[in-house]
């Protein structure tokens, strides 16, 4: 696949969730009233090139890439992770983890590749909204630290 800038990489092709005219009700604010900051990705803070067949999923580039394609993607609508977004609605779910796979096989990734979600504090996530790790473009080790 094509390489751009990790994070704020130019946009080709828009945000479908900013192309529909942002997603601000979407917006999900912690008790502190500091704005989710995947919900401003979901936005279109974060432009990608990739454009996934759902308008309720996108995927961009992580700012500190561990591979040489590290995508997340992640449901526009805020969800804490993937355990609670498949206890809330299982096939919104799915929908996320089919687009993640989409992104993989459009990233070229067909040798392979690792799907990560990680949850909670001993699972190290650090962005309380979830988001699939694509990893790919080079042999993964396991296991994981
Ligand atoms: P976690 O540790 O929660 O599983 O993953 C969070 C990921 O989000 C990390 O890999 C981190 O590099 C990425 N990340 C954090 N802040 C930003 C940001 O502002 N922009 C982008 N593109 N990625 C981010
Ligand atoms: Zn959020």
């Amino acid at each position: 696949g094509r390489r751009v800038t990790p994070g704020c990489a130019p946009v080709s092709v828009g945000c479908p969730a900013r192309a529909r005219g942002g997603a601000l009700s979407l917006l999900y604010e912690a008790p502190d009233r500091t704005v989710c900051l995947f919900c401003r990705s979901a936005a279109g803070a974060f432009p990608a090139e990739i454009v996934p067949k759902t308008p309720r999923v996108v995927p961009f580039r992580d700012v500190n890439p561990q591979a040489p394609t590290h995508v997340l993607v992640i449901p526009v609508q805020h969800a804490a992770n993937a355990a609670e977004l498949a206890d809330a609605d299982p096939g919104y779910a799915g929908e996320v983890l089919a687009a993640a796979a989409e992104v993989a096989r459009l990233e070229g990734l067909g040798n392979g590749y690792r799907l990560v979600a990680n949850i909670g504090v001993d699972g190290g996530q650090t962005v309380e909204h979830l988001h699939w790790h694509v990893l790919g473009g080079r042999p993964l080790t396991w296991p994981p630290g």
